[in-house]
């Protein structure tokens, strides 16, 4: 309830407007909820895929157009305008998967750049191609049918849109949807491996989004009611941009408040028309400076209270069978014969091994041995120039990551891989991604099979945080967390898979004598469970007390493997090695 009442009050202020000021603000006003038509969408592959479409007023303008040409009837015969305004949706959402492609390939300036030279395109072929767009001359815009045919009915129209793209838009960021979204803007190789399918996501996100836009454009053509190629300039692109970056990634409030912001602004500073670009620039470099999460940080400001500072982590493994009830049939994980190089570096040199289910198999060895390299073999990260990985008797494809989580194996990295700006809470249950059951479209419009995705990955997620013992810090967010925490936190996000198998890199680092017991015991009631663990540390203590195999690497080969006492009697591994 706390989190709806703003947007109420945004909307009531809107129901009002109308009644307490003229026509001129009811434009302005009109004007801002068409924007949030189309910055709500960009929102969620800006703000929360953190992709930079800085040039997505192209859909805005192939929107406007697409409209404006059905209803004009010069090429088809005449739409009617809310058949062509949906006509345009779909057009809409056609470019905006072929604008959003390139980001399967290209990162941040490059992708940015590739979405403005689109907003070239589209600017000059609506001047070139004047049989259909009027070219420079322009064409008229569309009047939609009565009631909205005034400018109190049309302004009616876009508030309701506008506020159904909220509700949509907020619907989805707080799904499975949004937080995989986040994911893969802040820890993109940590979404891969929970089986986040990264190109599939992001298509659906710029086909919703370029449908938005095309719809916000076909309500701004009949806004101008006659439309020109320039008309749909660079400024306002920037203006759509800017509003998510001051009112804050990965929020909805937030560049809502921004977006209506950026559209009154000038009205204020009419008198200073010639710097209304100037001040957009300032206010960006204050908050980017000042606030860099923006409006949506301002407004959370007083929920930050500060966090208990001698805390204890007190994991309760007796509750880890609650999630990790698999009754799979047990099966290891072989690698045979893996070479791997990095241009001269032999990083893995033929190395044989097997992970058996309900042990934990610990592997050691000095820096550079290859032991992460391992890892990401297994994880599918790094492909093997000889020999491979098998489970079940089924390879495991190299260069597929997203595909360990459905084969039952989480890991954890050596540096811990986290959403800083996302709570604990969601950090884990993104973990769950991939036992959601309800599409994209049952989250934007919160039908059943998202209600029951969303309890069963929350109980699992509150469950699998009791089990690490981090459930107090549930709702906290994850960059206010301890060093000791995060790790702890990262298991807790691998179990959400309920995996078989579980790659711990390096867990200890960084905690202290009683956190590492502590994480010991935890990870033998893992194994206790039938996961099988492989567990890469430096700790020897930690090794030898709770493996039931260890495989010691040097130079990417294995120099012994055995029982933890045939290890500690093993004559080149203390000297090499333990050093004792
Ligand atoms: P460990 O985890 O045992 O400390 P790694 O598996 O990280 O060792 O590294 C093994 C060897 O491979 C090291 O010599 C390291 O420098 C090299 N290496 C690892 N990753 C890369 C990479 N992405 N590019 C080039 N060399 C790498
Ligand atoms: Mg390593």
């Amino acid at each position: 309830m706390r989190a709806v009442l703003p947007f109420l009050l945004v909307l009531a202020a809107a129901l009002v407007l109308p009644h307490v000021t003229n026509d001129y603000w009811v434009l302005i006003a009109t004007r801002a909820a068409i924007y949030w038509v189309l910055v709500s969408g960009l929102n969620l592959v800006v703000g929360f895929a953190g992709q930079l479409a800085i040039g997505w007023v192209a859909l805005l303008t192939l929107g406007a157009y697409t409209t404006s040409v059905l209803v004009a009837g010069t090429v088809t015969p005449a739409v009617p305008p809310l058949l062509a305004l949906g006509a345009a949706g779909g057009v809409g959402a056609v470019f905006g998967v072929v604008v959003g492609l390139p980001a399967l390939r290209l990162r941040t300036f490059y992708f940015a750049m590739t979405t403005l030279g689109f907003a070239t395109i589209v600017t000059q072929v609506a001047l070139a191609w004047q049989s259909v767009t009027g070219g420079g001359i322009g064409v008229a815009g569309p009047v939609l049918p009565a009631p909205f045919d005034t400018s109190y009915g049309f302004y009616l129209f876009c508030l309701g849109l506008a506020a159904l793209c909220t509700w949509m838009t907020a619907n989805a960021a707080h799904s499975r949807f949004g937080r995989s979204l986040v994911a893969i803007r802040d820890a993109e190789v940590a979404a891969e491996s929970i089986g986040i399918a990264k190109a599939g996501l992001l298509v659906t996100v710029f086909l919703f989004s370029g449908a938005l836009a095309a719809i916000a454009g076909g309500l701004f053509a009949t806004l101008q009611s006659y439309i020109t190629p320039d008309a749909f300039t660079f400024d306002l692109s920037v203006l759509f941009f800017i509003a998510i970056l001051i009112g804050g990634r990965g929020s909805v409030l937030g560049p809502l408040l921004a977006t209506i912001i950026l559209t009154v602004l000038p009205e204020f500073a009419a008198p200073l028309v010639a710097w209304s670009t100037f001040l957009y620039a300032a206010l960006l470099l204050v908050i980017v400076l000042a606030v860099p999460g923006g409006i949506a940080a301002l407004l959370d400001l007083g929920r930050r209270r500060p966090l208990e500072s001698n805390r204890a982590i007190v994991p309760r493994p007796e509750l880890l069978p609650g999630i990790l009830d698999h009754g799979r049939a047990p099966s290891p994980i072989l690698l045979r014969g893996v070479v791997l190089s990095f241009g001269g570096v032999r990083a893995i040199d033929g190395l044989d091994l097997t992970i058996d289910p309900g042990q934990v198999h610990g592997l050691i060895g000095p820096n550079g041995s290859g032991k992460t390299t391992t890892l990401n073999v297994i994880c599918g990260f790094n492909a093997p120039e000889v020999g491979g990985v098998t489970l079940d008797g089924a390879p495991l494809l190299a260069g597929a990551p997203q595909t360990r989580a459905a084969r039952g194996i989480a890991r954890t990295f050596q540096t811990p891989r986290l959403i800083g700006e996302a709570s604990v809470l969601d950090n884990v249950m993104v973990g769950g991604t991939i036992a959601g059951q309800g599409s994209f479209v049952e989250s934007l419009l919160r039908l059943p099979r998202h209600h029951r995705d969303e309890a069963k990955a929350r109980e699992a997620a509150l469950l699998a945080l009791r089990c690490v013992g981090l459930e107090m810090l549930a709702p906290v967010r994850a960059d206010r967390l301890q060093h000791s925490e995060l790790r702890f936190l990262e298991i807790a996000r691998a179990l959400m898979l309920r995996p078989r198998f579980l790659l711990l890199d390096e867990p200890a680092a960084g905690l202290s004598a009683e956190e590492i017991r502590r994480l010991g015991g935890l990870v033998t009631a893992i194994a206790r469970c039938g996961t099988g663990v492989l567990l890469v540390e430096h700790h020897a203590d930690l090794i030898f007390d709770i493996c039931d195999q260890v495989t010691v690497l040097n130079l990417g080969r294995e120099l012994a493997a055995g029982t933890p006492a045939e290890i500690r009697a093993h004559k080149e591994v203390v000297s090499a090695y333990l050093g004792a």
